[in-house]
């Protein structure tokens, strides 16, 4: 399936490629865009030094590289362009679930096999845990402001009105989710979402590390909130980090699994990782 960049990116009268490709990458870098790599209240949302040490990283170290985010890829790549990317990365990782490859020539394509099993397992999932999920559904809908919602390929989240009522719904989903052991959830700031417990940033990075070749060992991740936590508790990469913003969980999570808590924030973190672990 192509996704629907190239219209847009010729509508905005260019066209963006990535880097040249890796005939064998030997590094694997993974950022979470909103809150790491991305600042929308800084000028620039993405430090401008970040891309030279991306191409540098590339060329000198095979670092293939990719956002590995909550968002979908229509919605991150406008954002990519608009924060002064000069190339696409390698791969995205969207909903915190989906695998994106980019072509030589700025084109993306899904990685089908993965994306279908993952549609395939989650529908299979809500089909015979319906009854947990309505009890999920009465709660939220029936005890708190929060907004639920459903659509095709979304098959149930959750938008809540503060930080302490998606806290007081995650106490009541861990207590539903015990009958549907399958059933997992995606959590950043107010945002969740429902999932399959196999499919989440950390696995999709070891797929992909597993399609090229690369060692978890010489895997990087990089995040800030909940939805990273599977990414970075040294399951899926050997090299972990987080910004100083991090909430503290992650913080927690990224210490004790012998990771870097940086004294930066959002990009300026990444710069301080990527010099930490590999170009100093
Ligand atoms: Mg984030």
């Amino acid at each position: 399936m192509l996704v629907g960049c190239n219209e847009s990116q010729a509508c905005l009268g260019y066209l963006m490629k990535p880097l040249p490709p890796l005939e064998s990458p030997r590094f694997i870098l993974s950022f979470d865009f909103d809150g790491t790599l991305h600042d929308p209240a800084a000028t620039p949302t993405v430090p401008t030094e970040l891309f030279g040490l991306l191409e540098r990283l590339h060329g000198e170290y095979g670092a293939c590289w990719g956002i590995n985010t909550g968002r979908n890829i229509e919605y991150l790549i406008e954002d990519l362009e608009k924060s002064g990317f000069p190339f696409f990365p390698d791969w995205v990782v969207a909903r915190e679930r989906e695998i994106h490859l980019c072509d030589p020539e700025g084109s993306w394509s899904a990685h089908e096999d993965w994306n279908s099993r993952c549609a395939r397992d989650i529908e299979r999932l809500f089909t015979t845990q319906r009854e947990a999920m309505e009890r999920i559904r009465h709660d939220v809908v029936h005890q708190t402001g929060a907004q639920w919602f459903s659509f095709e390929g979304e098959p149930a989240g959750v938008v809540a009105q503060s930080v302490e009522e998606i806290d007081w719904i995650v106490s009541r989903v861990q207590e539903h989710a015990r009958a549907a052991p399958d059933l997992s959830w995606q959590r950043n700031s107010i945002y969740l979402r429902f999932g399959h417990r196999n499919y989440h940033k950390g696995s999709c990075l070891s797929e992909l590390a597993k399609m090229m070749g690369v060692e978890t060992a010489n895997c990087f991740a990089i995040g800030d909130s909940h939805n990273d936590e599977e990414m970075l508790d040294g399951t899926h990469a050997g090299m972990n980090a987080c910004p100083a913003n991090a909430i503290p969980e992650i913080q927690q999570l990224v210490r004790s699994s012998g990771g870097l808590v940086c004294k930066g924030v959002h990009g300026e973190a990444v710069l301080e990782a990527l010099r930490h672990y590999l170009a100093d």
